[in-house]
């Protein structure tokens, strides 16, 4: 019937328990049992079992067992619940009316009913019981100075002068009731038991003062008729039913509805909780943000309700491998929350971290697709990083910041990364208006044929000449240009002026084509296709000079849509080349479905390829590969003349990088193209030293 059932009195951290709290705890216990043992011998036998009133006893202690086990929930402040049980109102109303020897037996039987009930611990059955014990002497013993009636006998009925001395009896009922949980909970946890106790009262005042308000009708209505007791079950089922739908109200404003798990609000205030818990400076209290790898990508190319599938699977995954006092919370969008409140120090909280990380790794199946999940996570850690559960969230976004730029790692806070930080948020705030000003220029990268040396292509790559900070990175603005939606308008206007650059060059006697890179986003837009033809005939470009790259994880799960935005593009006669290859997870079958005409190895494998053995043995395998299907194979990022020569000796078919030539302007491009075809490109010669003599064309003559 407690208040409070002492919950969190025998959490799974036993072993860490001061001597302090096993020392009340067992105060507690003797102290009850020594009262105990004093009222039944004193009023054992005396009981006058025969009277009228036995009746109404009887009742009343029926009705507080049957409502122990129907507890209700109430959730506090910080997101933590607590049962309380409508049988409060009759253990007061049996300290009001009846002998204390039957008031401690029933409550007795109530206790160890709902303990056994809900397998409760020794330990903890007995300091609930012995918490109940010494309330239920002490509200008594305050009933019986303020009343006149006796501490143990029955009094004889219950009159209206009665009813101050039980609103007092009341009073000290549930203050003794929550204080010594509470004082127990703050030993335990070194907090103020005052500030605790009255927390807790705040958060139950009402339903409390509703069920101890009701003991005294309870026991005026019994005094009239035991029968009239049946009829306070009404008010009672109504107090409970408003204190499930208040908690269920609280529940859902501190839920995510799509996961079930805690919101960024509960997330806070048990981080908050956890902070003040390590300010006496023993442990460290860890916060991880966690943020899905291409979830864009799946939500826009799968659809929604594979979206969904995924966040739900992962939320399982998270909950299910961080057990204990863990929090997992979804914050919003693709972004998860892990706060662990006590880790020894940061290296704890990062090999954590990348045990989340690996348990994620494993594919997951959402709607008959099986995707591949990276999570890229930040960690920071109090004190370490802040002392303050503000500081602390956007330190851990920082460090989140850094483990994206990383793919798929994990990072903790490092203050150098900070500054970066900074400015990449003020360049998101810059980004519409260059977009608006059209500060974004084309630069383009030759791609040569490794035997002949003939240029075949040219990359497109964009560039952001900021007019403060200078050149801008695509892998910085890129992305940010994805997450605001600005990427769409940025590729439209990408691909026009690359166009239209590839038709200045034909009309000069250029016949190569144009390799523009369209980001996963784009590929949902079912208009992307008849658009591209008409920038086509725009600038009288066959489409059979225009490839489309498209990276790996855009394909790697099933996307339907992506598939027929694809399909489409194909059918027009455009190219099709997967990007960045042997960095996702496609598999053989999607490549055979999507038919590309051509894939790209990685800048990572071949950069290393000479000094990294598995490097070389992944390119091999994809120039295999590639070839296996009917595709033309490039490499991109060859930096030296040996790394080109290892490529042409496997096969490879194009050659792209910094080795043959940086990515240049379009006037630039123009002279090294008119260069390359009379002379060949720069290091040429160096790449092919003993190159077959290729024969002068022959002139024809009119
Ligand atoms: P990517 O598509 O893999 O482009 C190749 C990148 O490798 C380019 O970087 C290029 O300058 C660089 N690179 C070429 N040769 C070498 C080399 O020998 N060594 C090294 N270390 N790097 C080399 P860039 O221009 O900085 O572009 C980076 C990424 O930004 C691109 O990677 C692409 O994913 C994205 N990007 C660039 N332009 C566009 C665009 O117009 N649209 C979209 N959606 N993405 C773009
Ligand atoms: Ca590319
Ligand atoms: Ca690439």
């Amino acid at each position: 019937m407690s208040l409070i059932q002492a919950e969190r009195v025998t959490r799974p951290q036993g072993s860490t328990r001061s001597v302090a709290v096993t020392g009340l705890v067992a105060t507690v216990i003797l102290v009850a049992t020594a009262l105990l043992t004093y009222v039944l011998t004193a009023q054992l036998g005396t009981v006058p079992w025969n009277s009228a009133a036995a009746v109404t006893w009887a009742l009343l202690a029926v009705l507080l067992v049957v409502g122990e086990l129907q507890p209700l929930v109430v959730i506090r402040r910080d997101g933590t619940s607590e049962p309380l049980t409508v049988s409060t109102t009759f253990a007061l109303s049996l300290v009001l009316v009846a002998p204390l020897s039957l008031a401690l037996v029933a409550q007795t039987a109530a206790v160890v009913v709902d303990d056994l009930w809900r397998r409760r611990s020794l330990l903890r059955a007995a300091f609930n019981l012995s918490q109940y014990v010494i309330t239920l002497v002490a509200a008594r013993a305050v009933y019986a100075l303020a009343s006149g009636h006796p501490f143990l006998a029955p009094g004889d009925g219950f009159a209206s002068e009665d009813l101050l001395p039980a609103l007092l009896a009341a009073l000290t009922f549930l203050v003794s009731n929550n204080g010594l949980v509470a004082l127990v909970v703050a030993l335990d946890e070194n907090l103020d038991p005052l500030r605790l106790l009255a927390a807790d009262l705040r958060s139950q005042a009402l339903t409390s003062a509703i069920l101890l308000g009701l003991a005294p009708v309870a026991a005026v209505l019994s005094e009239f008729s035991p029968l009239m007791l049946l009829l306070l079950a009404l008010p009672l089922a109504g107090v409970q039913r408003s204190a499930w739908i208040a908690a269920r109200r609280q529940h859902e404003a501190l839920h995510d509805s799509l996961t079930g798990l805690p919101n960024r609000e509960l997330f806070r205030l048990r981080a908050e909780r956890a902070v003040a818990g390590t300010t006496g400076g023993r442990s460290s209290t860890a916060v991880m943000l966690l943020d899905l790898d291409h979830f864009k990508e799946v939500n826009d190319t799968l659809g929604h309700h594979v979206g969904d599938g995924l966040l739900r699977q992962v939320a399982e995954r998270l909950t299910d491998d961080l057990a204990g006092e863990v929090t997992v919370a979804r914050l919003g969008g693709d972004e998860f929350a892990v706060l662990v409140p006590t880790v020894r120090d940061v290296h704890e909280a990062v090999g954590i971290a990348n045990g989340v990380s690996d348990l994620l790794r494993e594919p997951v199946v959402a709607d008959g697709v099986r995707l591949g999940v990276n999570a890229s996570i930040g960690v920071a850690v109090c004190p370490d990083h802040a002392d303050n559960v503000d500081t602390l969230l956007q330190r851990a976004d920082i460090a989140l910041y850094d483990a994206k730029d990383s793919r798929g790692e994990v990072r903790a806070y490092r203050p150098e990364t900070d500054q970066h930080t900074v400015q990449r948020l003020s360049l998101f705030g810059d980004l519409h208006a260059a977009v608006d000003a059209d500060e974004f220029e084309m630069y383009y990268q030759p791609q040569v044929r490794s035997g002949t040396g003939i240029v075949a292509t040219v990359e497109a790559l964009m560039r952001w000449r900021h007019p403060v900070r200078g050149m801008v990175p695509p892998d910085v603005f890129i992305p940010l240009a994805e997450n605001t939606g600005l990427i769409a308008p940025m590729t439209r206007a990408a691909l026009r002026t690359s166009l239209r650059t590839l038709a200045g060059l034909r009309t000069t006697g250029h016949d190569i084509g144009i390799a523009v890179n369209i980001s996963a986003r784009l590929l949902s837009d079912l208009e992307l296709p008849g658009w591209i033809a008409g920038a086509l005939l725009d600038a009288e470009v066959p489409p059979t000079r225009l490839t489309i790259e498209v990276t790996e994880s855009t394909l790697a799960a099933d996307p339907k849509r992506a598939m027929r935005v694809l399909q489409e593009l194909r059918e027009i006669g455009v190219r099709l080349s997967v990007d960045d290859f042997g960095t996702g997870y496609s598999s053989l079958s999607y490549l055979q479905r999507l038919q590309p005409d051509e894939v790209k190895v990685d800048r990572s494998f071949v950069t290393s390829l000479r000094s990294d053995e598995n490097n070389a043995v992944i390119v091999r395998s994809t120039i295999e590969l590639g070839h296996g299907l009917g595709l033309s194979v490039v490499a991109e990022g060859v930096e030296d003349a040996a790394t080109f020569r290892t490529l042409t000796a496997l096969g490879c078919d194009l050659v792209q990088g910094y080795f043959v030539a940086r990515p240049m302007p379009a006037d630039a491009l123009a002279g090294w193209l008119t260069a390359a075809s009379a002379h060949g490109w720069p290091g040429r010669s160096e790449a092919i030293p003993r190159a077959p003599a290729v024969p002068a064309p022959r002139q024809v003559r009119a």
